[in-house]
């Protein structure tokens, strides 16, 4: 932790203070504005000069305190009071014992910066959400080194993550923030596409130096050709055979294809589409996707599909859902994947919840086939 109280009960900050001044704060008796406990100065020739616990601690404060976490706390501190922004350090909130790492004040309106570098469960993040949200805060999480995406703007997707997907309304985008401190560089993620273990992103990585506030929540759309790009080889990956790993959710899939006499290979074109908010689920969108798809099949041309039906077939497989700590409205996936399938020629939209279908569904014959309808649909979608 940055702060400790003395024992005329005064806040101590260390890591601005000069070696004379270190002394003098390290000849006093110090506690931790948490738990009340004792805690020492730590201060050496490399580490940001913090405090630490005497005697191991459950504190919640002792919690995840690595130096990358110190850094990257007083690196975005930093940068928020020099764009002239009111930031306060490790901000006790002691009716929920919980403490912020910088607290900010924005138009008469709070919230509060998390950085988070160690693993943390998405039970825990919701915990910590509500408790700051209940106090009127707005939470904004930050990710440190461990969550950061690759190179190939791609976000290796675990719960936590998807938990705290944040949807921006007037832009209608989602985000989510990282910032690697030892390389003081920060990541905004927008516009996230789900499949499975990843996700794709427009990923604008910058110093932080170079960066301003409001560059976090502009509108940042990922190039529809990157997407399709992308999600071709994923849909190349989908059709083979050869799965390296196969989930309990694809086990079935599997097995309910085969009494189908079908295969992934032989599924149409329209089949595991990327779609809006798909991060919220658990089950893979193919597996909904082939439902629908198989609904729009039986259904005869020119005849009425509505989104209230396409909702009662699909139901089920959106039970299984990831808590958002950001709630609000959302567009539903299974929304998103009629308005493609309008867009590619296969519905015609006649109202809100009503559309036609206007073209059969085309199952291909072999691998080759199926690989050039995808490319084909994928173009076509491009051109939207
Ligand atoms: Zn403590």
């Amino acid at each position: 932790m940055l702060k400790a109280i003395n024992d005329k009960g005064e806040e101590m900050v260390a890591y601005n203070k000069s070696p004379v001044q270190l002394e003098i704060i390290r000849q006093q008796p110090l506690y931790c504005p948490e738990c009340q406990c004792e805690v020492i100065l730590k201060a050496g020739a490399v580490t940001i000069p913090h405090f630490a616990h005497v005697t191991h601690s459950n504190c919640s404060s002792q919690k995840g305190e690595g130096e990358a976490h110190l850094k990257g706390k007083l690196d975005l501190y930093h940068w928020l009071r020099k764009q002239g922004i009111q930031a306060k350090l490790e901000h006790s909130l002691p009716s929920i014992q919980q403490r912020i790492d910088i607290l900010i004040k924005l138009n008469r309106k709070y919230a509060a910066i998390e950085y988070q570098c160690s693993p943390i469960s998405h039970e825990e993040l919701m915990k910590r959400t509500l408790g700051i949200a209940s106090k009127n805060i707005f939470p904004i999480w930050i990710f440190g080194d461990r969550y950061y995406p690759s190179k190939h703007a791609m976000i290796k997707w675990n719960t936590t993550l998807r938990t705290s997907v944040m949807y921006l309304p007037k832009i209608k985008q989602t985000k989510l923030f990282f910032y690697d401190s030892m390389k003081a560089r920060f990541s905004i993620a927008s516009d996230i596409y789900t499949h499975k273990s990843k996700a794709i992103a427009q990923l604008h990585h910058d110093a932080l130096n170079r960066l301003k506030w409001k560059d976090l929540f502009q509108h940042r759309p990922l190039p529809q050709s990157i997407l399709f790009k992308k999600w071709y080889i994923e849909k190349k990956y989908f059709r083979s055979s050869s799965r390296r790993f196969v989930s309990k959710y694809d086990e079935a899939y599997l097995k309910e294809l085969y009494y189908l006499h079908l295969h992934p290979q032989s599924l149409p074109s329209c089949v595991h589409l990327p779609v809006k908010n798909a991060h919220r689920y658990l089950t893979p969108h193919y597996i909904w996707q082939t439902q629908v798809m198989l609904y729009i099949h039986q259904t005869p041309i020119y005849s009425k599909i509505t989104w209230h039906e396409i909702r009662r077939i699909s139901q089920k497989y959106f039970y299984h859902h990831i808590d958002s700590i950001y709630p609000g409205e959302f567009l539903h996936p299974a929304y998103d994947y009629l308005k493609l399938l309008v867009k590619i020629g296969y519905l015609e939209q006649l109202g809100y919840s009503t559309f036609k279908k206007v073209k059969e569904v085309y199952f291909p014959n072999t691998l080759d086939e199926a690989l050039k309808e995808d490319q084909l649909l994928l173009e076509k979608l491009l051109k939207f």
